[in-house]
């Protein structure tokens, strides 16, 4: 059942306009002087009560113009924005590109006019500013609410939190906390004592200590899990941030998990598969990969499919080399936050290699679905789910159950874990019950034994095809 969650509020600005002091003083604690050189790093969340005890979940995004991609997914996941402006320094590069987030996001905002402490403040002249921007205040006429603040002294604050407050109960966000938890990725990394960590925000459902995480298959499992205060927790309901310890794998930022198998999404389903129609499936894509730093290179590369065969990857622009290993590889060039300088843009035109440039992670993986997603001519005549197995004698078998058209010993099986095609075999025996039959029907359980030989595992899903 949907019932109201805590709201998800990001804070957005320029740099330097003290969204890290505003977050400070509402946690009450002092990250803002604990920084490497003063700019927010990376994404950080907390949750605070208000004096009316309602909670609210906070996300800090950095403010520097290299974390746009960062930020753009800051707003995604965000129900509410607070919109910081120095009111000393008015409306900024990276205040405009925040207000254009927040308008793609469709999300409510409050502006927020920081540093009223200081004499040379004007918010008259940054509410000006904001029309100009298409942002037209309270005061102005407009419908957007805007707050005086000082984040040093505290001074506004009771009312930006009754403002953020007023703003929920106009559109209050709602979850299914009963349910298997889907999480949003917000920061992830590698420890050399922990193994990979990462820091998510659960969406919806309860994230459990114990619960599997997949992200198409299985990536671990919630071995522990740590709130924002460093405290270990049970549980995780709706909107709570939380690092997740026991993961086999460093999900990439943005990216979303899950407690519950993520079955095929590159399959389509049975009954959509037309005359025409057939199994999708993986073919091999070659690239050469280059990431402006080493972090972003290392959360791609393993995010990559494993139908993805790097040939070369590195950090910097692209060269006239890359153009020249993709050309003999038979591969594309993909480029994350790098460009390819006009002789390298030449050549890769004289060559016939394409070059492929993303500032956003997620964009670059789904263009890489697309490219190794190619169809194939192949009939579906079956679906089934392998939920048991057992051996007898030297046979490994499979206790599946027919889920959709039917399932003959002629047939060629596929196995697929997630979107991940395990491999291709075909039936040596397939039993009803007791009996040897050739065929089973939609609804029906049976027990199947594969040559060649397939390491198949209990969630996996066949696939019988025409051949
Ligand atoms: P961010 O880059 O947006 O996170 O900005 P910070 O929170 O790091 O703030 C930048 C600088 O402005 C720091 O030196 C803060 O101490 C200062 N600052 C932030 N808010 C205020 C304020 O309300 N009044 C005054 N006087 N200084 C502020």
């Amino acid at each position: 059942m949907q019932i109201p969650r805590p709201p998800i509020v990001v804070i957005l600005g320029h740099v330097d306009h003290g969204k890290t002091t505003l977050l400070d003083y509402l946690r009450k604690s002092s990250i803002a002087a604990r920084e490497t050189g003063g700019i927010t790093q990376a994404i950080r969340s907390f949750q605070l009560k208000t004096e009316s005890l309602k909670l609210m979940t906070f996300i800090d995004t950095p403010g520097h113009a290299a974390f746009t991609a960062m930020r753009s997914r800051g707003s995604e996941i965000a129900d509410i924005a607070i919109l910081v402006i120095s009111a000393v320094d008015g409306v900024m590069p990276q205040t405009r590109e925040s207000i254009e987030f927040i308008k793609a996001a469709g999300i409510p905002f409050v502006v927020v006019l920081n540093k009223s402490d200081l004499p040379d403040s004007n918010p008259d002249k940054v509410k000006t500013q904001l029309t100009e921007a298409n942002v037209i205040v309270e005061d102005f006429g407009g419908k957007i609410p805007a707050v005086s603040i000082s984040a040093k002294t505290g001074q506004g604050l009771p009312e930006l939190l009754e403002m953020l407050e007023l703003l929920v109960s106009l559109h209050p966000p709602q979850s299914d906390p009963d349910l298997p938890a889907t999480a949003v990725v917000l920061e992830s990394r590698l420890d050399s004592q922990k193994g990979p960590l990462a820091t998510v925000i659960v969406k919806n459902g309860t994230l459990r200590v114990g619960s599997a995480i997949y992200q198409a298959q299985v990536i671990g499992k919630a071995r522990a899990l740590i709130d924002s205060d460093g405290q270990n927790i049970k549980q995780a309901p709706p909107s709570t941030p939380v690092e997740i310890l026991g993961l086999n794998t460093v999900p990439v930022v943005g990216s979303l998990i899950s407690a519950a198998p993520m079955f095929p999404t590159k399959v389509p389903p049975l009954e959509s598969r037309g005359d025409a129609g057939g199994v999708t499936e993986s073919s091999g894509l070659n690239i050469i990969l280059r990431a402006d730093v080493a972090g972003s290179l290392e959360a791609i590369l393993n995010a990559l499919p494993p139908t993805v065969t790097v040939l070369s990857s590195g950090t910097g622009d692209i060269t006239e080399t890359n153009i020249s290993t993709a050309k003999s590889g038979a591969g594309i060039v993909v480029g994350f936050n790098v460009k390819a300088p006009a002789s390298v843009s030449k050549l890769a035109e004289v060559e016939k290699v394409s070059i492929y440039s993303f500032k956003i992670i997620y964009e670059l993986l789904e263009q890489i679905d697309k490219l190794i997603v190619q169809p194939v001519v192949e009939n579906i005549l079956g679906r089934a789910q392998i939920i048991a197995q057992f051996k007898i004698n030297t046979d490994r078998i499979a206790g599946c159950k027919c889920t959709e058209g039917v399932i003959n010993k002629s047939h060629k099986i596929k196995i697929m874990r997630g979107d991940i095609l395990v491999g291709e075999t075909r039936i040596k025996s397939l039993k009803s019950g007791k009996s040897n039959v050739i065929t089973v029907k939609s609804g029906l359980e049976f027990g199947a034994v594969f040559s060649p030989y397939i390491d198949f595992k209990p969630g996996d899903l066949i696939i019988a095809v025409e051949v």
